[in-house]
């Protein structure tokens, strides 16, 4: 256990990277308050935290929802104290040719992965700033860098909220609070759970003639949570601007 016991808030805490995230720093003796829409998820993250070492507060939210933002933090901080993480990592991605998606899909990515963030980042910002120390951690994906086709609105959504994480890192500058891009390569979730298999497939034959997805390995949850926790322990003099993780190719024979 650290020597300090820090609050953090991980938003989409109810699987995949975002539940492997809030047991990591769960595990380091923290209180970890637990956002995201499915309340029994939420609830068996907690059970994960607790028997870790963490102490849990499970809460819905949904990132798209202003109101809900503001509640979700308010209660946080009522319960838990002054929140001194935040990691932003609830996000979707709606697969399928650019023209035939409907604009509420893209809307509905564009919320939630990228003014959802931000709406979450500028609601504990005033009070870390205050304080003169914080950490703010922005999920991203390598689509951020090399996006991909069929995944346009995703793509766009990822990059945006690196290009406002960089712009944030250098509004951030002297105030002791620090913004940190985890950047994510593909990693074995239920991401794609809504995706039907004749799209997974379909993707996956498509992807590696533009140079993506040549191998088919996936990172652990644990994996990405690592960096994670790597950032937002990094001591005072030491700022982790960006960190991509991305799963080894397939060793030689
Ligand atoms: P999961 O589908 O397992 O988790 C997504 C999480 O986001 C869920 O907990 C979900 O919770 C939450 N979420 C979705 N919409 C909302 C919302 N409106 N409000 C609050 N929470 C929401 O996928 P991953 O764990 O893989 O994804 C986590 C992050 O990692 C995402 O930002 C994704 O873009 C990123 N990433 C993932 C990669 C991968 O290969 N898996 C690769 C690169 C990046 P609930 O449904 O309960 O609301």
């Amino acid at each position: 256990m650290s020597s300090e016991s820090r609050v953090a808030i991980v938003t989409g805490a109810s699987s995949g990277i975002g539940r492997a995230i809030a047991v990591a720093l769960g595990s380091l003796g923290w209180k970890i308050a637990l956002g995201g829409r499915r309340a029994d998820k939420l609830d068996e993250t907690a059970g994960l935290v607790s028997e870790n070492g963490g102490e849990a507060f499970p809460r819905t939210l949904d990132v798209t929802d202003a109101v809900s933002i503001d509640a979700f933090v308010t209660t946080v901080a009522d319960v838990m104290g002054p929140v001194d993480v935040l990691v932003n990592n609830a996000g979707i991605a709606i697969p399928g040719p650019f023209w035939e998606l409907a604009p509420e899909q893209l809307e509905r990515e564009m919320r939630t992965n990228l003014l959802g963030p931000m709406l979450c980042a500028r609601r504990v910002l005033g009070p870390m700033i205050q304080r003169g120390r914080g950490d703010v951690v922005f999920v991203s994906s390598d689509t951020a860098r090399a996006p991909r086709p069929r995944m346009l609105g995703y793509s766009a959504t990822k990059a945006g909220i690196e290009v406002a994480a960089r712009a944030l890192v250098m509004e951030l500058e002297g105030t002791g609070v620090r913004a940190t891009t985890v950047r994510v390569g593909p990693t074995l979730t239920d991401f794609a759970s809504e995706w039907s298999s004749e799209q997974v497939d379909d993707l996956m034959s498509y992807w590696p003639k533009y140079g993506i997805q040549r191998h088919f390995n996936t990172l652990h949850p644990d994996d990405v949570a690592r960096a994670v926790v790597y950032a937002v322990t990094s001591p005072p003099g030491v700022h982790v601007d960006l960190i991509e993780v991305q799963p080894e190719a397939p060793t030689e024979p």
